[in-house]
């Protein structure tokens, strides 16, 4: 259950991760913005490590035709068994090997903190119609990033990747700023504006212009309780709110005479 700041369980260490994919160049997307930095200032560390350099022939063939016939093609089993005990041996910790897949538990904001915990992970990408079944002898759990089917593993891994090293403190410079983070705080962020003032005759809220930081973030926090209402009401029943808090909402709920859309 989410109570209150989910922030408050993210581990200080920081975070390793081995990627199990056949396409390594794909993990150069982790090198720009806050993630970037965080890989320079070593609170995160990412290695990959390519199944094919563990293939049995001359060929460097990793998939084969799967048993029994039917469409596409399978990872095979001993290259990717190879790739998570060498990723083993680097590791700092004895990692956690994750199957990234559309059949395993979807991934969100509470499991990334959960995962997080485990400090070292192997995540492995697979490709064409999914791996070898033995493999998961081997892996201690399956993760999904959604309800839909990625041609490959690796976008899984770079999204929950990301997750998890936002989370990290000091990854993100202003730590206020991953605490109010819609889901995190267990409300869904208040609106924001920036330049101009005024935009098509849309004025910025003038509360927002008034200097006062206990008010402002009063009106923030209606906001936020407001649109989680509306826009995402299974996280308000996750949260119990305080008698403050309550009536923030009764008055957003009167103030804008809201009504959730269908
Ligand atoms: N035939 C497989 C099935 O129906 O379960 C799907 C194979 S998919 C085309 C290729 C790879 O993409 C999978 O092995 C998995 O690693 C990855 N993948 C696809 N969708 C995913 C999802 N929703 N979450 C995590 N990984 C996914």
């Amino acid at each position: 259950m989410l109570s209150g700041n989910l922030l408050t369980s993210a581990p200080k260490v920081p975070l390793w991760f081995g990627c199990i994919t056949l396409f390594p160049e794909l993990f150069q997307a982790l090198r720009y913005g806050v993630i970037g930095r965080a890989l320079e200032q070593q609170m995160l560390h990412v290695e990959t490590m390519n199944p094919r350099q563990f293939a049995k022939d001359n060929y460097q063939r990793v998939d084969d035709y799967p048993y029994g016939g039917g469409a596409g093609m399978v990872m095979m089993a001993e290259p990717l068994c190879d790739a998570i005990d060498a990723l083993k041996e680097s590791a700092p910790s004895t990692p956690h090997v994750i199957y990234l897949s559309p059949q395993g538990r979807v991934f969100d904001q509470v499991a990334a903190l959960e995962l997080m915990q485990k400090q070292s992970l192997i995540l492995i990408a697979g490709r064409y119609e999914g791996i070898d079944e033995r493999v998961l002898d081997t892996v201690d759990a399956e993760w999904s990033v959604g309800n839909f089917v990625l041609s490959g593993g690796e976008i899984a891994a770079l999204l929950m990747i990301d997750v998890m090293a936002r989370l990290l403190p000091g990854v993100v410079g202003d730590a206020s700023s991953v605490a109010t983070d819609s889901i995190t705080s267990g409300l869904l962020k208040y609106p924001q504006y920036t330049r101009p003032e005024v935009l098509n005759d849309r004025r910025v809220p003038s509360m927002l212009l008034s200097g006062h930081h206990q008010e402002i973030a009063k009106w923030r926090l209606k906001q936020a309780l407001g649109r989680t209402w509306l826009k995402k009401p299974e996280l308000l029943a996750k949260r119990q709110l305080t008698q403050s808090e309550t009536e923030l909402l009764a008055e957003f709920i009167s103030e804008n005479n809201a009504r959730k859309k269908d």
